[in-house]
């Protein structure tokens, strides 16, 4: 009877046997607390009906403990060195299928379809390589991919910025683009004395919900999503001043806009950090009138 792969004891033993070393590169702090695993799993809500995408399993400790749970696991690694080693880790468990891959070049949807049988929700559940929190949370909500939630370990800064309010220094376009696209609430926090070997930070674990009915969408979505990265691309300048960098500053141009932000009824010399998600998407939708 072999102690499970998230704790301590056993996390050393895998790490010697196959004379493994922790590549910071690549964001491999290793998970080695049972408890803190088994709330990720309860708080993504994981149960046998559910199939879930794992990022990054490094040697398995959190695949593991979503295996006992899903129905289904697919787990993308794109350190070529942990293949093997999960192929042994994970060997007990037949609900498991690991994939090289780089998660940032992965077309979600095909993927999905291809390992998954589609009768079950699939949830998306990692301890992300924190170099890339950002591109990967950005990637998984840009791609049209049928999945109903994301729970993910990221810095705990990062998990304010996505839960900030309007008006705070950590309210931006990160903010605005996930708030958009779901309901995001921090779960808990973490220690960073929990990994091995320990990140710099402290940690948190953020909940992703879908929204599956939006009650207000731009009318192009596309262009939502430009404006608000343009509108936050100069966080000290006004609105007025970012949207001339967006769209240019021709006479002709800046009709167009003082029109659009009139319609939208907002003042051209707020900051977008004042701005909430109605607001761009009325501004999203003005500006698209304007044909901009
Ligand atoms: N899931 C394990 C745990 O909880 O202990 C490992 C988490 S570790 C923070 C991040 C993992 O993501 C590492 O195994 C790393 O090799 C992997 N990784 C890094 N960049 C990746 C990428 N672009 N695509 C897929 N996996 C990646």
């Amino acid at each position: 009877n072999k102690p499970e792969i998230g704790s301590v004891t056993r996390t050393k033993a895998i790490m010697e046997t196959y004379g493994l070393t922790f590549k910071k590169s690549l964001g491999q702090n290793f998970l080695t607390d049972l408890n803190v695993l088994k709330n990720i799993v309860a708080a993504a809500q994981i149960s046998a009906d559910d199939d879930v995408l794992e990022i990054g399993p490094g040697i398995g400790a959190l695949t593991e403990q979503l295996a006992k749970n899903a129905h289904q696991v697919l787990a993308v690694e794109l350190d070529q060195r942990l293949l093997p080693v999960l192929k042994e880790t994970l060997a007990d468990y037949d609900n498991v299928q690991v994939i090289h891959g780089d998660i940032l070049q992965v077309q979600l949807a095909e993927v999905l379809a291809e390992h998954f049988d589609g009768q079950h929700p699939v949830k998306i559940v990692a301890n992300l390589p924190y170099y890339i929190t950002t591109p990967i949370v950005l990637h998984l909500l840009a791609e049209q991919a049928s999945f109903s939630s994301i729970t993910v370990m990221m810095q705990k800064e990062v998990a304010q910025r996505l839960t900030a309010q309007p008006g705070t220094k950590d309210y931006g376009s990160l903010t605005v683009g996930v708030t958009y696209a779901t309901e995001t609430e921090i779960a808990f926090t973490v220690p960073k004395t929990v990994f091995i070997p320990s990140p710099k930070v402290d940690s948190a674990i953020v909940v992703m919900k879908k929204r599956t009915e939006l009650q207000q969408k731009p009318q192009n979505e596309k262009n939502f999503r430009k404006l608000i990265r343009g509108s936050f691309m100069h966080k000290r300048k006004s609105l007025w001043n970012n949207l001339l960098a967006l769209y240019g500053k021709e006479p002709e141009i800046k009709t167009r806009l003082e029109q659009a932000l009139e319609t939208a009824e907002i003042a051209p010399g707020i900051r977008a950090e004042r701005l909430s998600v109605a607001d761009f998407i009325r501004l999203s939708d003005s500006l698209e009138n304007e044909a901009l």
